[in-house]
């Protein structure tokens, strides 16, 4: 007689979570009863926490016999048994809401960037053998950190081509992205814009941008803005107006450390508002934007503003020429 399996997903269904699907699917292929863990009695029970700050599980009327927690958020060093990691079996009738299915293509990263937990958790980049797709998914959303880092991205290519699915490509380097890359890039059908990360201040990437923008339109591409994390406000400043000069739409990220003790500053959280809607990003500098009545951000750009123009505010980016006369957004005012 199959065993009776709970499983909970501790972070909430906001996303599904790619191991409970596995986990879930290996079980009903073995006769085991699996179902969402709440009044009843269990066997066993598996709990899934991807994100350190979620509330841990704190019980409930359920009894849940031997208990497997797994996931980042409990231990950065967890592992799938390995008959689970090794099967393709997905269950995604776990999540009916999400109609898309997830895959990874490669696992770990080339990189060690050092606000980021992939080559600790996952180690070098290799590649991974796709899962089940979702019967009824309409797209595939692509889990890899570092697609085009993996040896065996050409595959990858032709497998997500061979779906003839939408696409949704969520780690693309721009730092080793070439000319047959973006080539192969431009033959996905992609489900939303291409997302790159322009997170480390030190690193200029303009010439990288001027060279991609020749190869895909910047209307297609988004770029990850990591602020907080040993950058100073003019590197910000500098990597959102580049984006601006080449077209590209950013998305600010405030640093959130693994603990998630951090909180994010009022210039993290108004550059953000102005940074991720492309309404404002694009019809007004910072330095004119006012997120508050009575108060414009050209007060933080004050400090290194000034003593490069000697006393006048600069004005990069392409500012209106009504916001350049009256030197303020009437959107963000
Ligand atoms: S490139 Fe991305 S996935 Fe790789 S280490 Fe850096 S932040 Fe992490």
């Amino acid at each position: 007689m199959g065993k009776n399996i709970g499983i909970i997903d501790v972070d909430g269904h906001n996303f599904p979570n790619y191991a409970l699907m596995k986990i879930a699917a290996y079980h009903k292929s073995k006769g085991d009863t699996v179902g969402w863990a709440d009044i009843g009695n269990y066997d066993r029970t598996y709990l899934s926490k991807i994100f350190t700050f979620s509330p841990d599980f704190s019980g409930g009327l359920g009894k849940y016999g031997e208990l497997i927690k797994g996931g980042t958020g409990y231990d950065i060093a967890s592992k799938l048994p390995i008959e689970i990691e090794n099967s393709k079996l997905m269950d995604y009738s776990l999540y009916p809401q999400h109609q898309y299915s997830v895959q990874f293509l490669s696992r770990g990263c080339i990189r060690k960037c050092p606000f980021c937990l992939v080559r600790e958790k996952e180690g070098y980049i290799k590649p991974y053998e796709p899962v089940e797709l979702n019967p009824k998914g309409k797209w595939i959303e692509v889990l890899d950190n570092n697609f085009f880092a993996n040896p065996e991205w050409k595959s990858s290519i032709d497998y997500l081509i061979g779906t003839k699915q939408k696409i949704n490509l969520h780690g693309v380097d721009v730092r080793i992205m070439n000319e047959e890359q973006a080539y192969w890039l431009n033959k996905l059908k992609l489900k939303r814009n291409i997302h790159i990360a322009w997170d480390l201040p030190e690193l200029d990437l303009t010439e990288k941008l001027k060279e991609i923008t020749k190869y895909i339109p910047a209307y297609k591409i988004r770029c990850y803005v990591l602020v907080g994390f040993n950058s100073s406000i003019e590197q910000d400043i500098y990597r959102l107006r580049k984006l601006k000069e080449f077209g590209i739409a950013p998305f600010v990220q405030p640093y959130r450390d693994f603990k998630n003790e951090r909180k994010p500053s009022q210039y993290e959280k108004d550059l953000a508002r102005w940074a991720n809607k492309m309404w404002t990003f694009k019809s007004c500098d910072f330095s004119e934007f006012q997120p508050r009545k009575g108060f414009r951000c050209s007060h933080y750009l004050n400090g290194f503003e000034k003593a490069k123009a000697g006393g006048a505010i600069l004005n990069y980016g392409q500012v209106s020429s009504k916001h350049q006369s009256e030197n303020e957004c009437s959107t963000c005012s």
